[in-house]
């Protein structure tokens, strides 16, 4: 017997600290407290503004998704409407002028969904650079 295992389960280098699920947690060690970014305490701070930030991310999407059912279109049904609109335009049934208008509305749609991705991106990315920041610097 013997050896210098600090815990079961744990690998050098590896974070110490043991997730909700009951697990060790296993991420790189960043802090000398030998924790990831996620648990090490003397990282409490950096994490507090990261999750500031990730929780209006994951708040504005919440509210996003709540709002669909309330008369948003998925781009799916977004795509109907185009098809069902250039098929009455054919047919004769709907008027040009609407039809231009439903095409601008599922352009600008189009534009917003893609702009509310790429905000979306920007947010993780500055979270990794966050993250790569603080470690080039330590
Ligand atoms: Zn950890």
């Amino acid at each position: 017997m013997g050896g210098s295992r600090t815990m079961a389960g744990t690998k050098p280098g590896r974070c110490r600290a043991v997730s909700k699920s009951g697990k060790p947690c296993g991420a790189a060690v960043v802090a000398v407290s030998g924790m990831c970014a996620w648990h090490a305490p003397e990282w409490a701070e950096r994490r507090r503004v990261w999750s500031a930030k990730g929780g209006t991310a994951r708040s504005n999407q919440a509210r996003a998704k709540k709002q669909l059912p309330a008369g948003v279109l998925t781009i799916d049904q977004l795509r109907g409407v185009v098809g069902i609109t250039i098929a009455k335009v054919l047919a004769g049934t709907t008027e040009p002028a609407v039809a231009n208008a439903i095409a601008n509305l599922a352009r600008a749609y189009g534009s917003l969904s893609e702009a509310a991705k790429a905000e979306e991106l920007a947010a993780r990315l500055d979270e990794l650079e966050t993250v790569a920041g603080r470690r080039g610097a330590s």
